[in-house]
């Protein structure tokens, strides 16, 4: 049996369709059939082949164990077709949600239930083959898992963006009584944040973006206060003003030097900052300020199985707002990549085969 997947073949290209032969699942393994697959700006910069340092220097993918030729994708929602020998038939015809941030086993942090931690990760979509295509295959069951009945398009975005939200968001609990959280960013990151924030009870919420149509989707999924920061000739003054000068929190979702200096400049004492945007870049930092503000400034990289489920418990229980999704065919990826990187997507893309 054939299958089609959109592979990779070379940094700096686009993916393109290739027809190959489907693989037998064995051992413990499942295959399933990619119903969803959400559209990731992490997927821009592996397709591009490096993660920008700053002042020069840079992460050059090609020195890394990713496969290439690489089929991307990693917020996946599927129907199992077929298991392994080793592996339970009776999901066979079951729709799931794939945690993709799966490590070697071996390690001391995947031994701890970190596997998104792991040293020497397996992640479908970067270090093994992903969901853009027809078919993907899973390693074990353990890493499926159960949407019920929520929209299954949505419900993709969680294994990453709403996963790294999530788990981002509990660096910054419990929030000080009467403070406010900024979301830096109103992207899929951040819109998903606000949604998920509201849901982990965070009171006061301020989002700052450069572009209003994403702030008024902001304010419709519960934020409180927005800042368009391309508007704002003092960023903090605006910030710090809409935040009540109480701004305890922030997640900063874009992850560009100006955005972790708004953060920084914008905080009170004993504030927390985690960076989970990946746009890149560096700041020089001054030293005494950590402990003179008595910062925490922290990056967190998506999260836990154990994350992923009690997320996914919130979605089932209607506490999570869906945020807008643009359900497309797989054949627009190369398109969906190319607007994500010029910022022109509103919530997030899923691709369906
Ligand atoms: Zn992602
Ligand atoms: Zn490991």
């Amino acid at each position: 049996m054939k299958t089609t997947s959109y592979q990779l073949r070379c940094y700096g290209t686009e993916p393109e369709p290739v027809d190959h032969k489907l693989r037998s699942p064995e051992g413990s393994e499942l295959l399933l059939e990619v119903e969803f697959a959400g559209v990731c700006h992490s997927d821009v910069y592996i397709k591009e082949g490096y993660q920008d340092l700053g002042d020069g220097e840079r992460i050059d993918f090609a020195e890394t164990t990713m496969p290439m030729p690489l089929t991307m994708g990693h917020e996946i929602v599927g129907r199992v077709v077929s298991a392994g020998p080793d592996a339970d038939p009776a999901l066979i015809g079951k729709r799931r949600l794939i945690y993709p941030w799966i490590g070697c086993g071996q390690c001391q942090s995947c031994h701890a239930g970190f596997e998104n931690h792991c040293e020497t990760p397996h992640t479908l979509g970067i270090f093994a083959q992903g969901g853009y295509g027809r078919h993907v295959v899973v390693p074990k069951s353990r890493y499926l898992v159960d949407i019920g009945d929520i929209d299954p398009a949505w419900a993709s975005t969680l294994a990453c963006s709403g996963l790294t939200v999530f788990s981002a968001l509990q660096q910054l609990m419990p929030v000080k009584p009467g403070s406010s959280v900024a979301i830096i960013g109103a992207g899929g990151l951040g819109l998903m944040a606000v949604t998920v924030a509201r849901a982990l009870g965070i009171e006061r919420i301020v989002v700052c973006d450069i572009d209003d149509d994403k702030l008024k989707v902001a304010l419709e999924l519960g934020a409180n206060a927005v800042v368009n920061t391309s508007k704002a000739e003092d960023g903090p003054a605006m910030l710090r003003q809409a935040s009540d000068g109480c701004l305890y929190g922030v997640l900063d979702t874009v992850g560009l030097p100006s955005t972790a200096n708004l953060a920084i400049a914008s905080v009170m004492k004993g504030s927390r900052i985690v960076l989970i945007g990946l746009q890149g870049g560096r700041i020089p930092l001054p030293l005494p300020s950590l402990p003179f503000k008595a910062l925490s400034l922290v990056g967190t990289y998506t999260g836990t199985l154990g994350e992923l489920k009690a997320l996914v418990g919130l979605a089932r229980e209607g506490k999570l707002s869906a945020m807008p999704v643009w359900h497309r065919e797989m054949s627009c990826l190369c398109d969906s990549l190319s607007r994500l990187k010029q910022g022109k997507v509103v919530g997030r893309i899923v691709l369906s085969p």
